[in-house]
């Protein structure tokens, strides 16, 4: 799977060659300031063949929580790209909306459920995990 993506004024764009290892929607409380509220939909993409085509991130991640994970994303439009799970080495939490085809993806999990808001969607029929699988 070849994929192209970046944020929403340009400043900041991707290439990532390789099999996405997941694909799923997070609706942990952190996501929901990254996505507007809703969950984030994100696909797991080797690190070995990602590369950052124009511009450079910024990154942050929270002091204040245990295993926080790094979130990248424009430094001039805000626009979240991905995240860096400490739990899931080599893997870039690719934020779908950021995609240039966002339509490739299909979630195949939900995971942080307990987060879950009532205004949230889940499709029917995929796996669902209160917190992280297994
Ligand atoms: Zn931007
Ligand atoms: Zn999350």
């Amino acid at each position: 799977m070849q994929l192209e993506g970046g944020c929403y004024c340009g400043d900041v764009r991707f290439h990532v060659d390789g099999d996405a290892l997941f694909q799923g929607q997070c609706h942990c409380r952190e996501c929901q300031y990254a996505s507007g509220g809703h969950p984030n939909a994100v696909i797991g993409m080797p690190d070995a063949g990602f590369s950052y085509t124009r511009g450079t991130p910024k990154r942050f991640a929270r002091s204040d929580i245990d295993n926080a994970v790094t979130r990248e994303f424009c430094g001039e439009c805000g626009t979240q790209l991905m995240a860096l799970s400490p739990g899931l080495p080599g893997v870039r939490l690719i934020k779908v909306g950021t995609l240039d085809d966002p339509s490739v993806f299909s979630p195949q999990m939900a995971i942080f459920l307990v987060d879950k808001q009532t205004f949230h969607h889940v499709p029917e029929g995929i796996p669902t995990f209160e917190r992280g699988p297994g």
